[in-house]
């Protein structure tokens, strides 16, 4: 495939590789990214995310006694979560360490100390890196976010959640009454309380972002192909090539960031990580800013769906369907997004709107898989960043990227092992 030297093959154009790459191709690697899609387009979960960079979001999906609420989300059809009965015997054993990961209080503030040190000063981290590739007007690292409560009371339900995160120094402040009114001029009135967290910034647009990431690997050198990655070849245990739909590719160390398509390649190159698909969908309304909407980001508790205002429009993500990867997505769960946004935004007309699904990679324990593989040197496994993959990906990038190099990471990376599931 050509005579250009690759150094490193990045598998996977999503948010984690466009990142890794543009981290490696700075350092003067040889670079090939390889994906049979565009960068960010609708396939990947980071064209479609809620586009929080959330550096507070340090809580897994699960907590403790959640499992008691399971049962009544499933029978409302406006609620968070769906499971197609069909997949239940096969993701029964992930479903279970999902929920026992999170059954604690103490378990849940160990995964989020593990959390806090990837996503601590992601915004700004995102706005320096958006600097260099010319992409400052998709990054807002400074515009705080928003996580609305119908009152006090439905808050102080939530209070084990800000206690762990005040703990691990993340400021927060009550938001009430008229000034939440000021602030979010275009909120149902039935919402009279949130918490604003100043630390926490916002993509305008996450798949024009992970587009011009990639677009700016290639600038520093980086080359694409357009082939999906299917395996590996290897000498006395050592990398030499990554085998792809377009022929071999010959490297001497790789980085898998297929996002929830991780799996079979994993396995290959050592480990068995229990990686699902947390189906997510969204819709958003097309239009400029002067659409009714959330002025900053809101997250709507008692709704769990996230309202972003994007350069293109409103959207409103949210839902977790278990179905795995192959299922057509159910257009209905994209439908109670809409209704909940006509709700929360009772000025929006949200009548036209596109909708979407997508597949967040996601472990049971919250954590995403970073490190060297288990068994095949020159490997880096890098997915399974489940509900923060974009608020994580320039760390997470920068991480490979010292795991290729052969330094020492920034964090420490044993909490995120491949290997802590064997
Ligand atoms: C509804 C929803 C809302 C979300 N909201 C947020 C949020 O507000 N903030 C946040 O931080 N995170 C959020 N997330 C999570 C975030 O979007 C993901 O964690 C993140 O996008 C994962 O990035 P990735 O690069 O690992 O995977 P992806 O973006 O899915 O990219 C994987 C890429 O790999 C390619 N690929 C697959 N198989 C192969 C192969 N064999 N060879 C080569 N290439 C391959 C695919 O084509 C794809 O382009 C949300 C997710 C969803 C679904």
């Amino acid at each position: 495939m050509g005579t250009m030297k690759t150094d490193v093959v990045v598998i996977g154009a999503g948010l984690i590789g466009a990142h890794t790459a543009v981290q490696l191709a700075d350092r003067g690697f040889g670079v090939v990214l390889v994906d049979p899609d565009p960068p960010g387009g609708e396939q990947a979960a980071s064209y479609g995310n809620a586009a929080w960079l959330s550096s507070h979001s340090v809580l897994p999906p699960a907590a403790p006694g959640v499992w008691k609420q399971v049962p009544r989300w499933l029978m409302d059809p406006l609620g968070p979560l769906s499971l197609r009965p069909t997949y239940l015997p096969r993701v029964a054993p992930w479903l279970w360490r999902y929920l026992a990961s999170a059954s604690t209080e103490a378990k849940l503030r160990t995964i989020a100390a593990h959390l806090r040190a990837l996503l601590v000063g992601a915004p700004a981290l995102h706005a320096e890196i958006a600097a260099r590739a010319g992409l400052s007007h998709l990054i807002d690292a400074e515009c705080g976010l928003m996580h609305v409560y119908p009152d006090r009371a439905a808050y102080a339900a939530d209070a084990m959640a800000w206690d762990i995160r005040r703990d691990l120094g993340i400021a927060f402040e009550e938001v009430e009454g008229e000034e939440l009114a000021r602030r979010q001029p275009d909120l149902a009135p039935e919402y009279r309380f949130a918490i604003h967290v100043p630390e926490g910034g916002q993509c305008r647009d996450p798949g024009a972002y992970c587009a011009g990431l990639v677009a700016h690997a290639e600038t520093l050198g980086a080359r694409r192909i357009i082939a999906r990655a299917t395996g590996f070849r290897e000498s006395g245990g050592k990398l030499t090539a990554v085998e792809t739909t377009q022929g071999e590719i010959a490297c001497s160390a790789a980085v898998i960031a297929a996002g929830a398509h991780s799996r079979a390649l994993a396995i290959k190159a050592g480990d068995r990580v229990p990686l699902e698909s947390e189906r997510g969908y969204h819709v958003t309304i097309a239009g400029g800013d002067n659409l009714p909407g959330p002025t900053t980001g809101v997250m709507i508790s008692d709704r769990k769906v996230v309202i972003s205002r994007l350069q293109h429009g409103v959207r409103c993500a949210g839902q977790v369907e278990i179905a795995g990867l192959d299922a057509a997505p159910n257009w209905r769960r994209a439908e109670v997004l809409r209704t909940h946004l006509a709700k929360v935004f009772p000025g929006l007309d949200t009548a036209e709107g596109r909708v979407w699904m997508g597949h967040r990679p996601s472990t049971p324990d919250g954590l995403p898989v970073i490190g060297r593989a288990s068994r095949l040197s020159g490997v880096v496994q890098s997915f399974g960043h489940g509900h923060v993959g974009l608020v994580s990906s320039a760390r997470t990038g920068r991480l490979n990227a010292q795991l290729v190099a052969g330094e020492e990471p920034e964090i420490d990376l044993a909490p995120f092992s491949p290997a802590r599931f064997a």
